[in-house]
């Protein structure tokens, strides 16, 4: 079977075509390994200066299982233009998702039509949840070495 029979289009699209894939000079960055895989990202992270640190732009490179190169193109598509605290509750949501929690709030419903639901079925692989995880846990790091982004909630 091939990666698009298992795990879907929309995750077989991102890992073919990943978006926003490349590095951004001047960015904040932070890497992330997952060692149970070997997957490596690297996040470029750019904040505006305004008080919302809303994102201006956010790329990612890497070496990784489809799985994760895809949901780090997922992921970086969806909080352009974010503010920093709606993208931190974004990460939390998702991670607590994957890990098993039922209802969570801030996050698409298990029917909707959303890239972001295509990754709601790597539960059932996992092992496979942390390189699902990896970007948006090494993107969080990210966003917090902007201190004052952390925890305001709007
Ligand atoms: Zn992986």
């Amino acid at each position: 079977m091939s990666y698009r029979d298992v795990f879907g289009e929309i995750l077989a699209d991102h890992h073919e075509s990943p978006r926003n894939y490349g590095e951004i000079q001047g960015a904040i960055t932070e890497e992330g390994y997952n060692p149970l895989c070997g997957d490596k990202v690297k996040m470029f992270l750019k904040l505006s200066e305004n008080a919302e640190h809303t994102v201006e732009a956010c790329k990612f490179e890497g070496e990784g299982c489809s799985i994760c190169m895809a949901s780090a193109s997922i992921l970086t598509e969806r909080i352009q233009g974010q503010p920093a605290a709606k993208v931190n509750e974004l990460i939390e949501a998702f991670r607590e998702k994957m890990q098993g929690k039922e209802d969570v709030a801030g996050l698409p419903a298990d029917d909707a039509d959303d890239d972001l639901v295509a990754l709601y079925g790597i539960k059932r692989f996992p092992v496979r949840i942390k390189c699902v995880l990896l970007a948006w846990t090494t993107l969080k790091k990210a966003i917090n070495k902007v201190p004052e982004s952390a925890g305001e909630t709007a």
